[in-house]
């Protein structure tokens, strides 16, 4: 079966992250995976493709594509899948990877789905739309199918079968660059100390039932070592910066539990966390529509609730 090529944009030299790993499991659910590693990877990390199953990486030699907007990255992967001859392509479902596929769709005339929650060995895709509401199943009928993957599509774990990859340089074709926007400067956002909201395992989240005080929502986030997020009614209020927003227009989020509290289940933001794993809703108002998706919901004032849940976790813990 040919190689499906999973397109990994960069690789921090300590390891690879959860989205990532998640990625290349998604991929193995097709078959046997190689990756394109946008930026030179450490040894470890060819290590860590190899232990997940990667038989090929291939980089662009000296080259770093993230100095770079996508255009030069969808032709490099052009370029890669010239050589390996895949049958599917994998990305994450970043707005920068959705560009990126679709610009790649266009090079290889390719079937692209996008906003991909589960993949079958078919390559029948499981695809999330109006915002979350339905999910229909899609199968592209070109020779080769691109993707664009969510997180939490697959358990990220170790392939059955470990190996050591070969690692190819693929130069980058050198009209990719012709018309290419140049990342000038990048500005680090303000370190919290917590996780990533997208990469994060728990996810504590608030919304206009907080009335604007976040304390504590992030005091049982840090009780449990949990991210923050956010609805769209708090961070449009100025109460919490606008990365922490999960949802349609927000972020997507999968953790094994997401706590929400004081927001009432929009669609919009159910479409960004009705994966996570397990649900706790808190909310005053029995008749809220984020207890009909929680696993677990308590009716109650989340200024009682939350500190005495972080109360009894550090307890526990101490
Ligand atoms: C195109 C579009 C895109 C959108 N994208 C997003 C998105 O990405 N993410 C998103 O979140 N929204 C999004 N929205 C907005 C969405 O429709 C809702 O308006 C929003 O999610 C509401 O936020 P909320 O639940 O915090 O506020 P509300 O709907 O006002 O709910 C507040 C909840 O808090 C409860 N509450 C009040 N006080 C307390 C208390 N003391 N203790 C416990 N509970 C309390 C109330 O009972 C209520 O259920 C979008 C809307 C549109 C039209």
């Amino acid at each position: 079966m040919t190689a499906t090529l999973v397109y990994l944009d960069a690789v921090p030299a300590e390891g690879l992250r959860r989205p990532q790993l998640e990625l290349l499991a998604a991929g193995r659910a097709l078959g046997p995976i190689s990756a394109a590693v946008g930026a030179q990877p450490s040894d470890a990390v060819v290590r860590e493709l190899g232990e997940q199953g990667v038989d090929a990486v291939y980089t662009p030699g000296e080259t770093d594509l993230s100095g770079f907007l996508v255009a030069p990255q969808a032709a490099w992967l052009a370029a890669v899948a010239a050589v390996a001859q895949p049958g599917a392509v994998i990305l994450d479902n970043s707005l920068e990877c959705k560009e990126i596929a679709g610009r790649l769709g266009v090079r290889l005339d390719a079937g692209v789905i996008t906003d991909v929650v589960a993949l079958e060995a078919d390559g029948t895709a499981h695809k999330s739309v109006l915002a979350g509401s339905y999910e229909v199943r899609a199968k592209a009928t070109s020779p080769v199918a691109v993707f664009t993957v969510k997180p939490g599509a697959a358990d990220a774990a170790p392939a059955s079968a470990a190996g050591s990859p070969s690692v190819q340089t693929v130069a980058v074709p050198e009209d990719a660059f012709a018309r290419a926007g140049r990342i000038t400067e990048r500005t680090d956002r303000p370190r919290t100390g917590r996780p990533e909201l997208t990469e994060a395992t728990i996810v504590v989240a608030g919304g206009r039932g907080t009335d604007g005080d976040f304390g504590p929502v992030e005091e049982l986030a840090d009780a449990l070592g949990a991210a923050v997020g956010a609805s769209r009614a708090a961070t449009d209020a100025g109460w919490i910066s606008h990365d922490l927003q999960v949802g349609q227009t927000g972020k997507t989020v999968s953790p094994q539990l997401y706590i929400s509290a004081g927001i009432s289940g929009a669609i919009q933001q159910k479409a960004g966390m009705q994966t996570a794993k397990v649900i706790v809703a808190v909310n005053s108002d029995p008749e809220s529509p984020i207890f009909e998706i929680a696993d677990f919901g308590v009716v109650g004032d989340l200024f009682k609730v939350l500190p005495q849940a972080t109360e009894e976790i550090k307890r526990r813990r101490a």
